[in-house]
Parts: structure tokens; C-alpha cells; sequence
């Protein structure tokens, strides 16, 4: 049975606590950016606060085995910082037996990166370049047998069980779904999970309406499942960047060297067909900004998006087209956006991205709620200073991408279930 970290009683007992510490760190080993440790702080002083003791578990880059660049040794005394309690570090995250017993109330332990061990994952490794099937399929059931024996080892670390790190929610790996199964009373979702999963219910699920996705990005292909999901959600579906590119071909448009896949245009045409068998509204770009040339020194020139000479490519949305979907995102009162509508690492090109971003900042605070989520949209309201002016914004790239492609998310199921 689900528990609430609000509710649970933690006072004398050991908290595993699955975060997502994946930070980026500089070739000195200096933590570069610490939101994710920060999003996680409030989740773990809750259970200190409240009498509990810590097992912080988290993985940190992808290390094939044992690895001192990937250690999270890196980040003890940062997070010791952020705590505010001096963090112990256990070497090993499977011979942490001694240091988890000998912890008092309001202390805290961080293991070492779990992914050291391939269970962890449960893939292995190692597997030689010109291994048969049959000795894929060994090898796999070896580390699936084999990871049963490191999840149960890290749970006899404690009494209950958090899952926090929504950025790792859409893998059922070991500390991240399978060891949930050994607290079948004692598991719950830490503070950034539940922030999380309210925000996609909000819009997938209790959206107030008119609801309006915008989505962005460079490939169709990247997106399509999400695509296919929400046009059976929406009241109005944005296209924008480099995918647009591919549903303007499908229609006949001249796209000149504009990216596009032509092996997914039916099923552009296809996603077509459902919007309009459901009343969907699609907005595509009508006029783009082109160039020539990658750069910020290019000239640039705004085209019909049916109609780019041959040797031009479009790079972000028109005029014309902003003034469209502002109109859409105005009478929105829900609104989701993933993906960049144009090249927004060139300045030249991130008007169409900043100008979302900004409109989408106004209309929350006339009241919208809107979700930003999902790889380089949220770099872009982050990069662009509009974090703070939309509802929420997502920290679970991959993970936002498949809850919003309707998928459950296994870190989800296994706390549910
Ligand atoms: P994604 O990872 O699929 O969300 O795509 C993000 C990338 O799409 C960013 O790096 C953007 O530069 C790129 N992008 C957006 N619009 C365009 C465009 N019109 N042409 C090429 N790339 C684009």
C-alpha cells in the first residue's frame, strides 16, 4: 500500500531513498549545475526532520563498471552543504551493511554510485562484439538472476522506502521500481515525484480546457508516440521546429533544404487524419525564418513555410505564425509544451522559442496552468529566464517524454501497485 511522506511516521527509522544526484560535474569534479540535488532536499529533510534516518541511493552518469570519475564521492560535501547534516559515504553500495545499521536518527548515508553494478540496470556487460543470440540471452538472465540478490541488499538497508528521482522514473531498474516490492507497506513517492505526477495528471489527465500541446523539436520520429497520444487529448495540437518541416512536405509544401523525414511522412498525414476525425486543431507553421547559412552572421529571410526556395532552410517560426499560435495559447487554460520551436541555440534563430516562452509566461499569469517538460524546452525557459513565469517545469527529460507518450511509468506502477 502507497504511504505519503506527510503522514508516515519516520521517527526511528532508516529512509532509502532513491534521488536522482546525476549532476553535471567539470573536469575538476565540480558540481556545474545542483538542481537536482536541490530538488531533492526537501524530500530528505522531511524524513530528518521528522525522526528518520537517511540511505540516499542514486546513480551518476553511465559507468560501465567501477569508475573514479563517476563516483559520487564528488558530491558528498555538497550535499552535505544543501543538507545541512554532515553526509556519510559508503564506498561500496552493496557492503553498506555496517555503516546503514550504525545510523542514528538524523543521520544520513549516501551510497555509491549504483551504477557500478550492470544490476543495477539489470544489461550486461562486457558481452564480446560477436556474441551469438544465445549468448546474449545468457548472459541478460544471469544479471536478471543475479539483480534480485543486489535489490534485496539494498533494501535490507532499511525500513521504508522513497522514490524520488522522477529523472530515472521511466526505467525499472533496480532502485528505481524493483525494490519497492520489499516495503509493500512502507514505499512512497518523495516531494519532486508527486510535484511531477501532478503536474502530467493536470494535463493528461485533469486538464482544465481549452488544453493546448505545443510541440517542438527537431524530429518527428523522437516524438511521434507523443504525437499519436495527445491528439486524442488536445483541443489544439502546435507543431513547431524542425518536425513541422515534415508535416508542410506531407501536404504538399516546397520545403527547400529544411529538415524533414520522408519515411514518416504518412504517418504525418496520419496524425492529420485523427486531429481532424477528432476535432483536433493543428497549427503549423505558415512562414519561416530561413537561411542560408548556420551561424549568427547569417542573412536571414522570411518565406511562406509552403513555399522556401530550393537552397533555404527554415530555422524558426515567422511572424505570421507566432501571431497565430499567441492567439491559440491566449484561450488556452491548460497548456504543455515540449521542444524548441526553432534552432535556439543561435540567437539569431531562438526568436520563435523566446517569444512561446514569454507568451506562455503571460498567459499563466492571467491564470493558465502550463507545463513545460522534456529535454531543450526546459533549457530554453531556463536559459531564457522564464522558469519562474510557467506553472511547472519538468526536471525528468526522457521520463516527461514517455508519461506524456501515456505511458506508465514503471517508478510510478511500483510505488502504485
Ligand atoms: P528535440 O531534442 O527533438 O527536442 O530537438 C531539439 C532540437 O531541435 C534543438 O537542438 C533545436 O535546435 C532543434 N530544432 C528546432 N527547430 C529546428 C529547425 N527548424 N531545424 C533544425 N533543427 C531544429
Amino acid at each position: 500500500m502507497q504511504q505519503y511522506i506527510d503522514s508516515y511516521d519516520f521517527a526511528g527509522k532508516k529512509a532509502i531513498v532513491r534521488v536522482d544526484f546525476n549532476v553535471p560535474l567539470n573536469e575538476n569534479f565540480e558540481i556545474t549545475d545542483d538542481t537536482r540535488i536541490r530538488a531533492a532536499i526537501p524530500t530528505l529533510k522531511k524524513v530528518l526532520e521528522k525522526g528518520g534516518a537517511l540511505i540516499i541511493m542514486s546513480h551518476l552518469g553511465r559507468p560501465k563498471g567501477v569508475d573514479a570519475k563517476f563516483s559520487l564521492k564528488h558530491i558528498v560535501d555538497h550535499v552535505s552543504e544543501k543538507l545541512g547534516v554532515p553526509v556519510q559515504f559508503a564506498p561500496d553500495c552493496q557492503k553498506a551493511d555496517e555503516m546503514a545499521a550504525a545510523l542514528k536518527p538524523g543521520q544520513a548515508l549516501l551510497l555509491e554510485n549504483l551504477r557500478f553494478y550492470a544490476e543495477e540496470e539489470g544489461k550486461p556487460r562486457g558481452l564480446k562484439e560477436d556474441a551469438t543470440d544465445e549468448e546474449k540471452k545468457a548472459a541478460k538472465a544471469a544479471v536478471k538472476e543475479s539483480q534480485k540478490a543486489f535489490t534485496a541488499k539494498l533494501a535490507s538497508y532499511a525500513d521504508c522506502y522513497i522514490n524520488d528521482a522522477f529523472g530515472t522514473a521511466h526505467r525499472a531498474h533496480a532502485s528505481t521500481a524493483l525494490i519497492a516490492k520489499y516495503f509493500p507497506n512502507d514505499k512512497m513517492f518523495g516531494y519532486l515525484m508527486e510535484g511531477e505526477i501532478k503536474a502530467i495528471d493536470n494535463v493528461l489527465k485533469n486538464a482544465e480546457r481549452p488544453l493546448t500541446a505545443i510541440i517542438g523539436g527537431s524530429k518527428v520520429s523522437s516524438k511521434l508516440a507523443v504525437l499519436k497520444n495527445l491528439v486524442g487529448k488536445v483541443d489544439n495540437l502546435i507543431i513547431g521546429g524542425g518536425m513541422g518541416y515534415t508535416f508542410i512536405k506531407a501536404q504538399g509544401g516546397q520545403i527547400g533544404l529544411s529538415l524533414h523525414e520522408d519515411d514518416l511522412i504518412p504517418d504525418a498525414l496520419a496524425i492529420l487524419e485523427a486531429a481532424r476525425e477528432k476535432g483536433v486543431k493543428v497549427c503549423i507553421a505558415q512562414d519561416a525564418v530561413c537561411t542560408q547559412e548556420f551561424s549568427n552572421e547569417a542573412r536571414t529571410e522570411v518565406f511562406p513555410s509552403t513555399a522556401i526556395p530550393a537552397d533555404w532552410e527554415g530555422v524558426d517560426a515567422g511572424p505570421e505564425t507566432l501571431k497565430g499560435w499567441k492567439g491559440v495559447i491566449d484561450s488556452s487554460k491548460t497548456i504543455l509544451w515540449n521542444g524548441p520551436v526553432g534552432v535556439f541555440e543561435i540567437p539569431k534563430f531562438a526568436n520563435g522559442t523566446l517569444t512561446v516562452a514569454k507568451d506562455l509566461a503571460e498567459v499563466t499569469a492571467k491564470g493558465a496552468y502550463t507545463l513545460v517538460g522534456g529535454g531543450d524546452s526546459v533549457a530554453a525557459v531556463t536559459k531564457m529566464g522564464f522558469a519562474q513565469k510557467v506553472s511547472y517545469v519538468s526536471t525528468g527529460g526522457g521520463a516527461m517524454l514517455e508519461a506524456i507518450e501515456g505511458k506508465e511509468l514503471p517508478g510510478i506502477a511500483a510505488i502504485r501497485e
